[in-house]
């Protein structure tokens, strides 16, 4: 995961120093490379006049310098509204000092000292960079040296975060440094848009070899016959990030021994310089007569990211609780026994049967969770952790407040025959609970089975059966409305009293 703020047109130095890297990383791991149009505004939001088009030409220099769409998801962040919800979530528990901390934050305010940076917006841009990093749950960020502080602060927000809800959501995120040689400017100094010193990634040939013939040389070889040293010529720098290596050798000695004229040794320097840049230049033009495409192509992979950013979001969501249904909340205020016989009742949720059934058995044990478990159950603090992690894989158990291990599975059958079989694997639990979906009335049976009532039958089961092997168990339901659990094969039992009966979770 990285990123760039949309700036305009890209020079050599962000492509050397970030681009470059980026479209080799996209070959060997699953990357996400975003527009951070929100963090424009973070410098920029008197005028925002400019970002939506400098968006548009950072995506068309990065297809251009290689970036490709069918291997990594290239997106704008402002299309991504997770970024900017997990920001206020991460900004209630980070602390102040962090941010004030950062160095950036006092080096840009100086730096940028014609803006008003004194926003709280800005202060908490790097909680936002956390955000955009954590949101895809990432385990790299491909970064320059200046960024390490912003990826460290990511890290302690992730610490924070999953120790202070004992979850482990965010992985903690490495810097991913890459040698990236310091491109001159054509004044010398660091190339960068503020010096006004740049040479575009996408600029035509010629103009790249004007800006390079027009370059000082820093004072060496005023007269053509004094001998120069190249390491003193920003030109001499030019050569060393982009010239084949027998080409900066003659420039080298050509320009100590004086043999070389500095316009041919220029010359030279824009020959290397344009031999990377002409291709992304000739792709650039070829993109600016599809900008339709290109735009569509960043809404639809910014769909994509957005999905992917969805996932991280439900489990973080799911923490907090904060659901907009009524959910856990709603079996506090279950007075009568009519409301606790209502709230097995799903024929609101009939759509539920078009699904597949991993998909339908995540959503019923969610709302088991939510309507049926018993708040106190849910309230508790072991277990709020543990039962919010029903759409974990089914065959984990889940801890009761008394640290017992529970199974919490949905038969496959829809009760079409008033029998639902459930499979469960030979693992020592100490409480069952089975869910059984009605089809015909919509209604959702639930049994919470100890291990007394199945530690015989269990035993028994073993014996015959292979270790990997799952045993198998049936509800059935009588013509009298009893329900009978059948273990393996074996002698079935009547099983009411084990329907909505929370005691052996507490
Ligand atoms: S020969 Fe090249 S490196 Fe040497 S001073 Fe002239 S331009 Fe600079």
């Amino acid at each position: 995961m990285s990123g760039m703020r949309p700036t305009g047109k890209l020079h050599l130095g962000n492509y050397m120093g970030a681009l470059s890297n980026w479209v080799k990383l996209q070959d060997k791991y699953e990357c996400y490379f975003f527009i951070a149009d929100w963090h424009a505004l973070t410098t920029d939001y008197a005028d925002p006049s400019r970002i939506k088009l400098n968006t548009l030409d950072v995506a068309l220099d990065w297809l251009a310098a290689g970036l490709d769409p069918e291997k990594s998801t290239i997106f704008i962040q402002s299309h991504v509204l997770q970024h900017a919800e997990l920001h206020l979530l991460f900004s209630m528990i980070t602390p102040l000092g962090w941010l004030e901390r950062v160095p950036s934050y006092k080096e840009m305010q100086e730096n940028l000292s014609n803006k008003d940076l004194t926003t709280y917006g800005f202060l908490g841009y790097p909680v936002l960079m956390a955000s955009d990093i954590l949101l895809y749950q990432a385990n790299f960020v491909p970064v320059g040296q200046d960024q390490q502080a912003h990826v460290e602060l990511t890290r302690e927000v992730a610490r924070r975060f999953n120790s202070m809800y004992k979850t482990s959501v965010f992985p903690e995120p490495e810097a991913l440094f890459t040698p990236s040689p310091k491109v001159p400017g054509l004044d010398g100094r660091k190339m960068s848009k503020s010096y006004g010193n740049t040479i575009g990634l996408t600029e035509a040939p010629a103009l790249i070899a004007a800006k390079i013939g027009s370059m000082s040389t820093n004072g060496q070889r005023i007269r053509q016959t004094d001998p120069g040293d190249p390491d003193l010529c920003p030109v001499g720098d030019l050569h060393k990030v982009f010239s084949p290596p027998d080409m900066l050798a003659a420039t080298q000695s050509g320009c100590r021994a004086a043999t070389l004229r500095c316009e041919f040794c220029k010359f030279d320097a824009a020959k290397s310089v344009c031999d990377i840049t002409d291709p992304i230049h000739s792709k650039r033009m070829h993109l600016e007569s599809q900008i339709e495409q290109t735009w569509e192509m960043l809404r639809d992979q910014s769909v994509k990211a957005a999905a992917r950013a969805e996932q991280t979001m439900q489990s973080v969501r799911n923490i907090f609780d904060l659901s907009h249904d009524l959910g856990s909340v709603r079996r506090h205020f279950m007075a009568s026994s009519e409301d606790l016989i209502k709230a097995h009742d799903l024929s609101q949720h009939s759509a539920w049967w078009n699904l597949p059934h991993d998909q339908r058995a995540k959503l019923l044990r969610d709302f088991w969770r939510s309507n049926l478990l018993p708040r106190d159950i849910l309230l508790s603090q072991e277990s709020n952790r543990v039962f919010t992690s029903l759409d974990r894989e089914l065959e984990e158990p889940f801890l009761s407040v008394k640290k017992k291990r529970v199974f919490v599975t949905t038969s496959r059958d829809i009760g079409v025959a008033d029998k639902w079989m459930f499979e469960i694997p030979f693992r020592s639990y100490e409480v069952w609970t089975l869910l059984c979906w009605r089809n015909k009335n919509k209604w959702l049976h639930d049994f919470v089975v100890p291990q007394k009532f199945f530690s015989q039958q269990f035993a028994l089961a073993k014996k015959s059966l292979k270790k990997d092997e799952k045993i198998q168990v049936a509800i059935t339901r009588t013509d009298s409305n009893h329900f009978h659990l059948g273990i393996a094969g074996q002698t079935s039992r009547n099983i009411d009293e084990l329907q909505s009966n929370y005691e052996p979770l507490k």
